[in-house]
């Protein structure tokens, strides 16, 4: 007798034809050829979320059609739970699955597929081998006959733009395929060669484009020291009217509106999103909170750090433009002054914490509801409020010294490079310290973990400046709605703000306002109040559910406020050193 053979492993090989013979009726058909099978089952998953973007998609849910074959003939294969499907193999070592998904959710994180184009987002299109995420694939894209064009981070095999290939699942669920006729155009910047899509059209200059972009790309660079990349790709989705931007590792997909570009401002948000999502490729991407990869495809990924994943990277995405002199201080101003702004209008800033809100981001940020603005604070906005007053703190601390910036690219050596995983939020903070000089218990405290209002005029004070609101010495009778005209002439509530009058005598979401004082409403309820004073009974008229209810109101001032950020008084030499290295003035 011989002792048993240990088995040999044979790694599999696994390659995907993709194809669109139903393009117009947004499907995408999938062959997935795995051969090197040397078990005789085998499962295969779906990812139910796409990194970057905390809701569980169940993306499952858009497949349809599954076989499995090998040798001509059909395999036993079902489903075990929800993304997963088991295939008795028996002995073949080379199988076949195919299987169509349905693509008709506009975003720039799900797949979408029309006449125009096909939008691939690799997470909830490749099945995937269970517990063989390392395993490399080959896809093969024969595309519908009016598309010439594939753009993707992924490298391409032997040059063939249609055949590309992705080194692990990680990467291929990181790096989206657009396919159609985009119009492509490249700049070089920092030793990179980015890559820019423009899909669907667009009244943008490309070479307006290629100069600002490499700006933002190289101010952003400058701050890590280095960029990581070879080839770095803009997916750029323009719509009627279009938004929002998810990053990936070597590329990134960016919702625009087709006609924004000749605008100012339409514009400047445009290099604001261009820089917020190639920020991203440090920040979330490399330097990252430890529960962000490696990731669990198959449930949500909880961390308390989103509001520096994302709320930082939402104040580079402003300061960078600044930095790059593309607007000038007082744009930059107004736009932090419009953060704040929205941070203080916002009741649930103080039901909320930051912390809170990163980890809860899977069930309120992106399942917002009536209430959410009552209930929930942004990790974007706040997050870039705290980013700015971090910034302040160090630049002071440090007599100019040194900045945020500085945290980001230790950060980003001592845990992307040299421990190679992601950081604790004790990590995060004890970055931050080192550059403050000083303990931070006490901001974390009242800012972070805690909801206490925000002291930003100590902070600005530091840089010369102070808030003022210019609603401050104004009073604005409200009832506190937001109401949309329905085409019955009534206004259909569709929020109430926390300890408003509405939310305090009882009007609720839903309620069509018919009548005030037993006036049919020709504009919206408060404009029809505007000549009313605070303390004013009214009786408000509103069909709720089909019936009829007359509610008496108390009208209450306006808490909301609009801030604005000034000179202090004349700034200090001190001020000036902190202002200098913050707006890096000249
Ligand atoms: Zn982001």
């Amino acid at each position: 007798m011989s002792a048993a053979a240990t088995p040999v492993v044979t790694p599999l090989n696994i390659s995907y034809n993709v194809s669109f013979p139903e393009a117009l009726a947004h499907y995408v058909n999938i062959d997935m050829n795995i051969s090197g099978l040397s078990a005789k089952e085998i499962d295969l998953k779906m990812p139910v979320w796409t990194p970057g973007s905390y809701l569980v998609r169940e993306f499952a849910k858009n497949v349809e059609g599954f076989t499995a074959e090998a040798d001509g003939k059909t395999l036993t294969a079902y489903k075990t739970d929800k993304n997963t499907w088991h295939i008795i193999n028996n002995t073949h070592s080379a199988i076949k699955v195919s299987y169509r998904v349905y693509c008709f959710e506009i975003s720039v994180r799900t797949s979408f597929v029309d006449a125009a184009h096909g939008f691939l987002s690799t997470s909830g299109l490749f099945l995937y081998p269970a517990g063989m995420l390392n395993t490399p694939s080959q896809i093969h894209i024969t595309p519908y006959k009016t598309w010439t064009t594939v753009s993707t981070s992924l490298e391409r095999v032997n040059g063939d733009q249609f055949t590309v290939m992705a080194p692990n699942y990680d990467i291929l669920f990181d790096s989206p395929i657009e396919v159609g006729t985009q119009d492509v155009f490249f700049f070089d910047a920092v030793g990179v060669k980015y890559e820019v899509a423009m899909v669907n059209g667009g009244n943008y200059n490309r070479e307006d484009l290629k100069r600002d972009m490499a700006r933002v790309v190289e101010e952003e660079t400058a701050i890590y020291g280095e960029n990581p990349n070879k080839h770095y790709v803009f997916i750029v989705h323009n719509y009627a009217k279009g938004g929002g931007g998810l990053e990936h590792l070597s590329s990134t997909v960016l919702g625009a509106s087709r006609d924004a570009y000749g605008t100012k401002g339409g514009y400047e948000n445009f290099l604001g999103l261009v820089a917020h999502e190639h920020f991203h490729l440090w920040n979330v991407k490399r330097l990252r909170p430890i529960a962000l990869g490696p990731f669990d495809y198959d449930k949500e990924n909880y961390t308390p750090n989103l509001w520096i994943a994302e709320g930082f990277t939402a104040y580079y995405q402003d300061i960078i433009i600044r930095r790059t002199n593309m607007y000038p201080v007082e744009d930059y101003l107004n736009r932090a002054a419009a953060s704040i702004t929205s941070v203080y209008n916002q009741p649930g800033a103080k039901e909320e914490s930051l912390n809170d809100a990163s980890f809860n981001a899977w069930i309120k940020l992106y399942r917002p509801n009536e209430n959410t603005n009552n209930s929930t604070i942004s990790y974007y906005s706040k997050g870039s409020n705290i980013g700015m007053l971090l910034d302040l703190e160090i630049i002071n601390d440090t007599k100019g010294a040194k900045s945020l910036d500085d945290v980001m690219k230790y950060m980003y050596d001592e845990y992307y490079k040299v421990k190679k995983r992601g950081y604790t939020d004790a990590e995060f903070k004890a970055g931050l310290e080192k550059f403050a000089g000083k303990n931070l218990d006490d901001f974390y405290n009242k800012y972070i973990y805690g909801v206490a209002d925000v002291d930003y005029n100590k902070y600005l004070g530091y840089a010369g400046y102070k808030l003022i609101d210019d609603n401050a010495n104004i009073v604005t009778p409200t009832l506190g709605t937001t109401a949309v005209k329905l085409i019955n002439g009534r206004y259909g509530v569709t929020g109430v703000l926390r300890n408003s009058a509405a939310w305090v005598d009882g009007i609720n979401v839903n309620d069509e306002i018919a009548a005030i004082d037993g006036t049919a409403l020709t504009n919206d309820p408060d404009k029809t109040i505007a000549d009313r004073k605070p303390g004013d009974k009214i009786i408000v008229s509103v069909v709720r559910d089909g019936l009829l209810k007359n509610i008496t109101v108390t009208i209450l001032k306006s808490d909301l406020v609009k801030y604005r950020i000034v000179d202090a008084g004349t700034p200090t030499a001190e001020n000036m050193v902190v202002r200098k290295k913050w707006l890096k003035l000249q």
